[in-house]
């Protein structure tokens, strides 16, 4: 008994694992924009992996405000709520309020049940960058990283990885720092987020949604640090909106590339 616990863990992690070398996509972040993100690609059909450093993915979306578990979501991004089987109550005019905990356990649970593979406690430490392209990801357990133990990590390849690691757009850092490349932002280089401005800031994460480098795709608050845009604070419409966006982006790009 106790060998077939251990060998199904181990035989049914490392089937996931070894399936995930190779995806469609790798997404680096589990908070809202990456989970609306894994959602779409995965029902459309794509492979799709998603990397947590954190032990729960869900990101930034669990704590609400201050720790006040209720989180914002204007009336442009309910249809995505609708789709994932959100539940939500009108607040005033077009702003709505959910529960938190109940809005980040179904994204993560949707996204799952789509086919999206996602896996905590890993971190991504680099990108693969083969032909001028970000052709993959390099991972490591988190706790090698906290621990700053010298491991090597392994690699993942992916056709398209998306940035969506929140304020610290940590991917798109890694890639400048080290390839001497531009970025597609007005300085070419990470310009890094800006104070807080509610509505500015919810427009132009969907605007800044985008592919910043062959192969690189940002989403969510990453796309606001990198263009040098606002913080919003606790309404997630842009987040959930900028998910449903660069996935789109993604399935046009690689029905392109079959074609
Ligand atoms: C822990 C946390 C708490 C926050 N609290 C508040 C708050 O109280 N009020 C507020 O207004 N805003 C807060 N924010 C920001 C707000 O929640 C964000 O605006 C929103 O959640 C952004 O969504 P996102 O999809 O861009 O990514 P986020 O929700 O920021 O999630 C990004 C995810 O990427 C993961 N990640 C980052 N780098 C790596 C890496 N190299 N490898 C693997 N995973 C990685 C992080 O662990 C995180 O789970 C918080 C963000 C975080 C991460």
């Amino acid at each position: 008994m106790e060998q077939i616990v251990s060998m199904g863990i181990i035989d049914s992690y490392f089937k996931k694992l070894k399936e995930s070398l190779n995806v469609d996509v790798a997404i680096v972040g589990g908070g809202p924009s990456g989970l609306v993100a894994a959602y779409y690609l995965a029902k459309m059909g794509k492979k799709v992996s998603l990397y947590e450093r954190k032990l729960a993915p869900g990101g930034g979306m669990w704590g609400g405000a201050m720790m006040f578990n209720e989180i914002m979501v204007q009336r442009d991004a309910i249809h995505i709520l609708d789709e994932l089987k959100v539940d939500y109550k009108p607040y005033v005019d077009n702003y709505y309020t959910i529960d938190s905990v109940h809005a980040t356990s179904s994204l993560i649970y949707q996204a799952t049940k789509a086919g999206a593979k996602i896996f905590n406690c890993t971190s991504v430490e680099d990108v693969v960058f083969l032909n001028n392209k970000v052709s993959g990801l390099v991972i490591n357990w988190t706790p090698v990283e906290l621990q700053k133990m010298h491991v090597d990590p392994l690699v993942v390849m992916a056709k398209s990885v998306i940035d969506a690691t929140g304020h610290d757009c940590e991917v798109a850092r890694t890639l400048e720092r080290k390839n001497n490349i531009r970025l597609l932002t007005e300085t070419g280089s990470v310009m890094g987020e800006r104070s807080l401005s509610v509505d500015e800031a919810e427009r132009t994460t969907i605007e800044n949604t985008k592919e910043i480098f062959p192969g690189l795709y940002v989403a969510g608050m990453a796309s606001n640090g990198v263009s040098g845009s606002y913080r919003m604070g606790p309404i997630f419409g842009g987040m959930l909106l900028s998910g449903e966006k660069v996935a789109k982006l993604i399935d046009i790009s690689l029905s392109v590339s079959v074609q």
